[in-house]
């Protein structure tokens, strides 16, 4: 049932998406209601499809975000450390910093300052987004993410959101046994 969620708020895109088996688990679905995807997708926020964000980015069909969610899930607990590698507008990162708090952290490692600065701002835009902002719950940094982001291992989760071409050892480094 993938692209035929989309709807007229947030609320009836993510009520769409579970009714069509998309999201699965009521913590996903509260973390995504959470999150409004107009603070992050600039256009037909509530379609469930990719939309560009510019700097040749796309931000992820919400459909793909639930599914990501969905299956880090049980490495998703209040206090959790998680690496998004690809932020872009940092919805996903917003979501998973939903997930993981409090006392969670989430690191969203984007290599293209612009997308950083976006990603930031975009997270600014809700009161929840500031808070996680400044209490630690989310953190946004220019850095290459094939070599993952050491400072902030190791993780309970890696999410990567960008296309590789090769295995990246540095990630599964970084990683917590057990971690997805
Ligand atoms: N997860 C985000 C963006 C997905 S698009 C969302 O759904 O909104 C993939 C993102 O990965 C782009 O923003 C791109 O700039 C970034 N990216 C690609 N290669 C990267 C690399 N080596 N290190 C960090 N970010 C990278």
């Amino acid at each position: 049932m993938a692209w035929r969620s989309s709807g007229a708020s947030n609320k009836a895109l993510i009520d769409n998406l579970a009714s069509n088996g998309l999201i699965n688990s009521e913590r996903v679905k509260q973390a995504m209601l959470g999150v409004d995807r107009a603070h992050y997708a600039p256009y037909a926020p509530y379609q469930d499809s990719p939309q560009t964000i510019g700097h040749r980015a796309t931000i992820s069909a919400p459909h793909m975000h639930a599914s990501a969610c969905e299956s880090l899930l049980p490495y998703l607990k209040t206090g959790s450390r998680v690496l998004d590698v690809g932020s872009g507008s940092g919805y996903l990162t917003h979501v998973l910093a939903e997930l993981v708090k409090p006392g969670g952290t989430v690191v969203g490692v984007e290599h293209i300052q612009p997308l950083v600065d976006i990603g930031t701002a975009n997270t600014r835009k809700s009161q929840g987004g500031r808070e996680l902002m400044d209490n630690g719950g989310i953190e946004y940094v220019k850095a290459d993410g094939r070599l993952g982001y050491p400072e902030g291992a190791a993780y309970d989760a890696i999410h990567v959101g960008a296309a590789a071409a090769d295995f990246h050892q540095a990630l599964i480094d970084q990683l917590k046994a057990p971690g997805r």
